[in-house]
């Protein structure tokens, strides 16, 4: 290929763009994004509360242990970190809004326009994006740190940026004389030095060397997919923030659409490929706060606070951290059923409960393609059985096989339950413990 054919192929590209397809399932996206979002909102919520209690006890010099009490050069960190991680929150926040569900009430074929997903929605949601990545990376490599040169070098070069177009009174609100001496003095440093002086330092000044640092740091390299994952997320919200040739292209886009129907009511392609995106996101933000920000706060106060008063700040901390992952994996699982054998041959209409609640009611053909859950997007596996056994022993007890003729378990009288108890036991002693 020359140039000249490489800028024709872009000219068709930009100029001839296809109609979107709706390529995953609408309702399941939205209620996934529902579910994760709320986990997403209740974490912050928890956090907030527990970080509010931590940021009391720093205020206590007694609380604190010698390198971070006056006149130790670390001190100063005891006032600093509850400041980032209030910025965290905030912009944490924002994000929260920006990927709630879709409102569908009162949607018609008529108004299904107000479902339509361009330029604006992209924007807001990507730019959000992009914040919430940057900062909970940048934050927790520096509650990793808590090292004065490190913190020097953000701050100084952020104040160096905002100083150069701040107008006078927002500049006489934010700025003392020891800030503008620090800075002057910082102006004084040749570009070469900004990353290495007497008064600052930056061992990782890019984000991808930051995450690298994290994850060694944090003991969790064999989750080295999501740090890739997470430099991933980094270059396309910077694209879309930045210049953005082809976000831009895509997202603003004027061609009609089909209207799209499922059994809540009408909607668009754009709806659905907005939506698949800001799961997506929502997804990622959700774990990288609770693999990767959490845990550095953690470690920030576990240097600064005695033991003793750290202790229940950090076990609060780690329990949120393994409900969200918890609540995380139950989205898009694999779940099986046992089936008696030939059932998805008859006429009957199949109940399959999924761990979230919702019942599929798998009705005749029987399409294997149907065997997944509209509330969580789990997938199905069945398990036949031959047979006429009632039930089958899982790690989570007794199971009545799907078309058995046996009650529910927890229906049986309780005397048959305990009778079958036993009879489990009984077979469990028989085996040698694995
Ligand atoms: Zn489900």
């Amino acid at each position: 290929m020359t140039d000249t054919d490489i800028l024709r192929h872009i000219a068709s590209a930009f100029s001839e763009r296809k109609s979107s397809a709706a390529l995953s399932n609408y309702l399941v996206l939205s209620n996934n994004i529902k579910y994760v979002n709320d986990v997403l909102r209740f974490a912050v919520h928890v956090f907030s509360g527990i970080e509010s209690a931590a940021a009391r006890s720093l205020g206590t010099p007694a609380n604190c242990t010698p390198d971070y009490r006056e006149p130790a050069s670390r001190a100063p960190f005891t006032r600093i970190i509850p400041r980032v991680v209030a910025n965290g929150l905030a912009v944490l926040d924002k994000f929260v809004l920006h990927t709630a569900p879709d409102d569908r009430g009162g949607i018609t074929v008529e108004n299904v326009s107000k479902l339509h997903r361009g330029f604006m929605d992209y924007n807001g949601l990507v730019t959000a994006t992009r914040q919430v990545v940057d900062s909970l990376v940048s934050d927790a490599y520096q509650m990793c740190l808590l090292e004065p040169k490190s913190l020097n070098y953000h701050v100084l070069v952020s104040l160096n940026s905002f100083d150069r177009y701040v107008t006078p009174s927002i500049r006489q609100a934010l700025f003392t004389k020891e800030t503008s001496d620090a800075l002057a003095e910082f102006r004084k440093l040749s570009f070469r030095d900004w990353a290495n002086s007497a008064l600052t330092r930056c061992g990782e000044p890019n984000f991808g060397q930051k995450v690298d640092f994290l994850f060694r740091q944090l003991g969790i390299t064999s989750e080295q997919s999501f740090a890739e994952e997470l430099k991933d997320i980094f270059k396309f919200s910077s694209e879309f923030t930045h210049i953005g040739y082809v976000s831009t292209f895509f997202s603003s886009s004027q061609s009609p659409e089909v209207i799209f129907g499922d059994d809540i009511g009408p909607y668009l392609p754009s709806t659905e490929n907005f939506s698949e995106l800001k799961y997506r996101i929502l997804e990622t933000v959700t774990r990288l706060l609770a693999l990767v920000y959490l845990p550095s706060v953690t470690r920030a106060w576990q240097k600064m606070l005695e033991a003793n008063v750290c202790m229940p700040f950090a076990e609060s901390l780690a329990g949120l951290v393994k409900e969200m992952q918890e609540h995380l994996k139950t989205r898009n699982a694999q779940y099986y059923f046992f089936v008696r054998s030939g059932l998805a041959k008859t006429d009957k209409v199949i109940e399959l409960p999924c761990i979230c609640g919702v019942v599929r009611r798998w009705a005749p053909p029987h399409d294997s393609n149907d065997l997944y859950c509209k509330g969580c997007g789990s997938h199905f596996n069945l398990m036949e059985l031959d047979g006429d056994g009632g039930y089958v022993i899982t790690s989570s007890g007794p199971v009545r096989i799907i078309g058995s003729e046996a009650p529910e378990f927890k229906d049986l009288p309780v005397v048959e339950q305990v009778k079958l108890m036993r009879e489990v036991d009984a077979l469990k002693r028989k085996q040698p413990e694995p």
